[in-house]
């Protein structure tokens, strides 16, 4: 009895101190999870290296390395069968490497299971669940996990409100439009607060006007959120619009990362070049010398100013001209045929044959142009890309000096 009585004093001393520290440990498990927290921390900066992926003899990814910093908004670019969505599945875990290396958080996670990565996918086809209405489709992940239901309903009304769909909580998804079943469908990945968000194509499914919205809409969340989000698109303006990198994918191969403008402005390849901006690049292909240190170039007798050239190459080349770097200048020693004009509002695209191929140009809608006549072409130096035509290889000069990850 006295041992009993004991016992319940040092229960009620010790009950306080329990709490407090209970309480701290709470404190310290919310910072853990709060973002300012953990800025200085690289906890979810992703690292690829020498990744590849083979389906019995078909290699689908072949040796791709580059880094997604913390926070990154990340595009995975390039036509269909490049092997996208093949690596976000492996940086996700719902497909095993052939071989390389995956680090999430500085933690290699290649051959882990996709429910040891902490990581929330988001789907071009919104998997709902049709029986259940907004709340419940949203909760879901948290109540299998067993969270507690205070717990949830403060996390559903804080995504709810991020996203705007408070008002619709209580309907079921089968009537909603494809806006709020995507809304719905990032809610769901949002309330997980996982290390990282893993999008595939998660506009393809809506119309034009609405997938540029949800793009602004995407993008903005992002932004308030700050997880890094690995997203998967074929649509280089969607890929421009909203990522802070883009990896550009060909045949499994990364072609080249960097920024949208690295990308736009210096291409590393022929195919980057040519699958970015549209117009795409124009390629006016000649035979010729460059040697280093070249700064102007040949084509049919008439001489353009190019960037400092850090490589010589002989043979089949090619210069390289966004249509928005093309003047036409009667004054031009270099001729074209004028083919076409495409009025667009403000400016138009001039189709031209030249000696060295079809060449478009962007000019103000105001320049009189007629299919039929011959103009002159000049191109801005500063701006020009000589590629290597067997290689596909930008070539290297003052212009991209550096510029280039090949991943
Ligand atoms: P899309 O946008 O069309 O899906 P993608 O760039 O995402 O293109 P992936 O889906 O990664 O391409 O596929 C890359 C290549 O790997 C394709 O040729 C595809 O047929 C092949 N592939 C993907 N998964 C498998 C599989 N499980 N078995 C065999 N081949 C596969």
């Amino acid at each position: 009895m006295a041992a009993r009585r004991g016992v319940a004093a040092l229960d009620r001393a010790a009950g306080p101190l329990i709490e407090r520290f209970l309480a701290s440990l709470c404190h310290f498990c919310r910072q853990i999870r709060s973002r300012s927290w953990m800025d200085d921390l690289t906890l979810a900066e992703i690292v690829i290296k020498d990744l590849r992926k083979e389906f019995g003899d078909f290699t689908a990814v072949q040796s791709s390395s580059f880094t997604i910093a913390d926070g990154e908004f990340f595009m995975l670019l390039g036509p269909s069968g490049c092997g996208k969505t093949t690596t976000l599945r492996m940086i996700a875990g719902l497909e095993l490497p052939t071989s390389g290396e995956i680090y999430i958080g500085g933690e290699e996670v290649g051959q882990k299971p996709a429910s040891q990565r902490d990581i929330a996918f988001v789907f071009q086809m919104f998997a709902l669940y049709p029986h259940m209405n907004v709340r419940r489709n949203i909760i879901y992940p948290l109540v299998s996990q067993g969270m507690p239901r205070a717990q949830i309903n403060r996390k559903l009304d804080e995504v709810a409100r991020i996203l705007g769909i408070e008002s619709i909580l209580d309907r079921p998804v089968g009537g909603l439009s494809g806006g709020d079943r995507q809304r719905v469908a990032l809610g769901r990945a949002i309330v997980r607060d996982p290390k990282a968000f893993m999008m595939d194509e998660p506009l393809g499914a809506l119309d034009a006007e609405f997938r540029e919205r949800m793009a602004e809409e995407l993008r903005a969340l992002h932004d308030r959120m700050g997880a890094t989000t690995v997203y998967v698109t074929h649509d280089q303006l969607e890929a421009m619009q909203m990522g802070d990198k883009i990896v550009v994918m060909n045949h499994g191969v990364v072609e080249q990362f960097g920024t949208p403008q690295e990308i736009y402005d210096k291409p590393a390849t022929m195919f980057v070049a040519d699958f970015i901006g549209s117009p795409s690049m124009n390629f006016l292909r000649f035979d010729g010398t460059v040697t280093e240190g070249a700064s102007r170039v040949t084509l049919n007798g008439a001489d353009f100013a190019v960037p400092v050239q850090h490589e010589a190459a002989a043979g089949e080349l090619v210069l390289g001209v966004r249509p928005e770097h093309v003047v036409l200048s009667d004054s031009a020693a270099y001729r074209g045929e004028v083919r076409a004009a495409e009025y667009l509002g403000t400016t138009q695209i001039v189709t031209l044959d030249t000696p060295n191929g079809e060449v478009k140009a962007r000019t103000g809608a105001a320049h009189a142009i007629r299919p039929g006549e011959t103009v002159g072409l000049d191109f801005l130096p500063q701006t020009l890309t000589l590629f290597d035509d067997t290689t596909g290889r930008a070539l290297a000069s003052d212009l991209n000096a550096g510029a280039f990850g090949h991943g």
